[in-house]
């Protein structure tokens, strides 16, 4: 005698066909009494997703009603379970890749520490940028108020550069400490410790923080840089020309997605003065070199609002006017999600 009992049909690994397989209902009576059934109930779309989770959310059978599918939650990974069409017409592909394939991006800048405000405005998104001068001069406290607020947005990604404001991240300045601005602001700095702001990025935890460097999301490129013209002697001040151009010649072509804290000329950069106060070699650096498909800025409260030159998107997104009374909405555009390898 064998010590092994050969396995029943129903236990055994490899299957077989079940004799009585064109009548699933008798093979269902047959079996149900060994079978478990419970009832779950899904997660709530409207909890949180718990740390360091991937969030799945599922649809299926859409028959190209996309206009009429309640809001999708938002989440890592969507899957779709098939019959996204009704007899997949060209047409009906186009328009349910459409409906799938973008990414929205939420566009910020020049909030001045006004989170209050931030947080009532700021629409659901994949990428949150913010484009510079998100406090008044950089102290700690500040800086952390900030990223508490980041911490607070749904935004899969997001991503700040600093602006003029920012003196704190300003390396140079900090340590020569003897810009006019620095020294109108010294009272705010006494006692600062050099360790305070030696690393200030590192309080920025809940997005990332670009300087002159790029991150790919998503399939974009993104490249963040924080200089604009000397106005005032403010933080990444540079003169006009070359100074500014050997900054400008470090974003790659290639770029998707350009965030710079000043604009370039001509497009948002309209001063109350009357005086155009865009840099003539970051217009030329997108115009004839990187040719990015949408270019991100603020810093000219008055020039908000969006253009393009044909090739490319211009958005001031300056929430604040130029009185620093926070009062225009976040700029939203939508592209279509590249394919991934
Ligand atoms: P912020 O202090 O937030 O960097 O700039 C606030 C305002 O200062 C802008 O809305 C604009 O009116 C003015 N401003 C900043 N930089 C310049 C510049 O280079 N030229 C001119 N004419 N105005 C500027
Ligand atoms: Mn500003
Ligand atoms: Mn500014």
């Amino acid at each position: 005698l064998s010590a092994k009992q050969p396995e029943s049909d129903e236990q055994s690994k490899e299957i077989t066909v079940h004799p009585e397989t064109n009548n699933p209902t008798r093979v269902w009576d047959t079996i149900r009494y060994k079978q478990k059934v419970d009832v779950v109930t899904p997660v709530d779309p409207a909890t949180p997703k718990p740390k360091d989770h991937v969030r799945f959310v599922c649809i299926s059978d859409t028959h190209s009603k996309t206009d009429r599918i309640p809001d999708i939650p938002d989440g890592d990974v969507l899957i779709h379970a098939g019959d996204f069409t009704k007899i997949c017409r060209r047409k009906e592909v186009k328009n349910f890749n459409d409906f799938l394939g973008h990414t929205r991006f939420v566009c910020t800048s020049d909030t001045f520490s006004k989170t209050t405000y931030l947080s009532k405005v700021v629409p659901p998104g994949d990428v949150f940028i913010h484009a510079g001068s998100f406090n008044n001069v950089g102290l700690p406290r500040e800086v952390s108020a900030f990223n508490e607020f980041l911490g607070t947005l749904p935004h899969r990604h997001k991503i700040v550069i600093a602006g003029n404001h920012e003196l704190t991240f300003d390396q140079q300045l900090m340590t020569e400490r003897n810009s006019h601005v620095f020294m109108s602001f010294a009272s705010a700095f006494e006692g600062l410790k050099t360790n305070e702001w030696k690393d200030i990025r590192s309080l920025l935890t809940n997005c990332t923080y670009l300087e002159d460097s790029e991150i790919q999301v998503m399939g974009f490129r993104i490249y963040g840089s924080p200089w604009q013209p000397v106005f005032c002697d403010w933080g990444f001040n540079l003169p006009r020309g070359q100074p500014l151009l050997d900054k400008w010649n470090k974003i790659p072509e290639g770029t998707d997605i350009l965030i710079t804290h000043g604009p370039p000329l001509g497009h948002g950069d309209l001063a109350s003065n009357g005086c155009r106060a865009g840099c003539v070699e970051l217009l030329s650096t997108v115009q004839r070199r990187v040719r990015p498909k949408y270019h991100v800025f603020g810093h000219i409260h008055e020039g908000y609002g969006v253009t393009t030159d044909g090739q490319t998107t211009f958005v001031n997104a300056a929430i604040c006017d130029v009185h620093y009374r926070p009062c225009n909405p976040p700029i939203v555009f939508d592209l279509p999600t590249p394919r991934v390898p």
